[in-house]
């Protein structure tokens, strides 16, 4: 029998979790032919998510868990189910519901049609703010233009895939990990299945401005070294504006005779100029934190318990 594992990171899900597990278990009903079983990942809750969790996991066979030691972020809480996971075919999932378990029975379908990865893409964004939709749009358009991983508008991080294409994944050691890129990074034949956004069932997003606007540079920078050419050309361009002015007053002085006063003109060069140098120090900044933070060589999360090791060993 196939084993289907289902990895679900958790922050702060106290109010959803029991409802998921029970829409869960009906989707497992209707899947007789395979092997299910969930793996919770609490990241680092600061509710009750690590003890509702740990109770499923004792008193269920195919509930298991692993706690880290604080809150490492999905990305983390995603690899770290990955690294953990034993299923031939391996799902990812948000504990809120906002993901829909009915639409696992059509991925393990478009497993059957031959797919390695049937990936969950909204057809719109009900419910979200104007703005966060109209960001979220214009982050796809960037991405699809300036780095070589496609990524369609909508495209969540609910997907199933083959075994083999979750070692894929987990092949790249990357510490800053930005999933969504990484699923079309490692290419296979993927399957997108459209479904209407849902709000939460309870509990609220975890993502501010702040930290959405951090995962979009995050995204861009991992994948494409597009804004370091885009310095150079600046520099570039600004360069040979500055050639073309100094020619044209060079000109004008000697045949127009005209008096040059420049004061305003001089400030307003050397602003722009100098917000345009912090700018540029700023981009290749990015791209430096990243080196730092890959040189580190630090963990990317830190696991404080587990049930996988106790139920193996039983
Ligand atoms: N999540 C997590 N660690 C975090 C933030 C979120 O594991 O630091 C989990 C969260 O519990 C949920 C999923 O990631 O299962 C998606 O989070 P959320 O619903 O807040 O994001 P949104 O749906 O608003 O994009
Ligand atoms: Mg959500």
């Amino acid at each position: 029998m196939k084993k289907l594992e289902v990895i679900v990171p958790c922050y702060n899900e106290e109010e959803s979790i029991v409802l998921f597990e029970k829409r869960m278990e009906e989707i497992f009903c209707l899947l007789p032919e395979y092997q299910c079983s969930i793996l919770y990942v609490n990241d680092g809750s600061k509710d009750d998510t690590c003890q509702i969790i740990k109770k499923s996991s004792a008193e269920k066979d195919y509930v298991n868990y692993i706690s880290f030691a604080r809150n490492f972020g999905k990305e983390a809480a995603m690899f770290a189910g990955l690294s953990h996971s034993a299923g031939d075919f391996v799902v990812v999932m948000d504990a809120d519901l906002q993901h829909p378990p009915e639409l696992i029975p059509q991925m393990l379908d478009g497993i059957k049609e031959g797919y390695d990865c049937c990936m969950a893409r909204r057809t719109n964004r009900k419910g979200e703010k104007i703005i966060r939709q109209k960001l979220s749009r214009m982050f796809y358009r960037l991405m699809n233009r300036i780095t070589s991983v496609e990524m369609l508008q909508g495209s969540t991080d609910y997907c199933l895939m083959t075994r083999q294409m979750a070692d894929a994944v987990l092949s790249l050691h990357e510490r800053e990990r930005f999933t969504k890129g990484i699923f079309n990074w490692v290419g296979f034949q993927k399957k997108y299945i459209e479904y209407e956004n849902k709000e939460r069932i309870a509990g609220e997003s975890k993502w501010s401005f702040g930290t959405l606007f951090r995962y979009a540079i995050s995204g861009i920078t991992a994948f494409s070294v597009t804004p370091l050419h885009l310095a150079s050309a600046i520099g570039i361009i600004v360069m040979l504006a500055a050639f073309l002015y100094a020619l044209y007053i060079f000109v004008t002085t000697l045949f127009l005779d005209t008096a040059r006063t420049g004061f305003a003109s001089i400030i307003i060069i050397l602003l722009f100029l100098g917000g345009m140098i912090i700018l540029l120090l700023g981009v290749i900044g990015e791209y430096l934190s990243k080196i730092y933070i890959e040189v580190k060589q630090r963990p990317v999360y830190i696991i404080k318990d587990t049930s996988l090791k106790a139920k193996d060993g039983e």
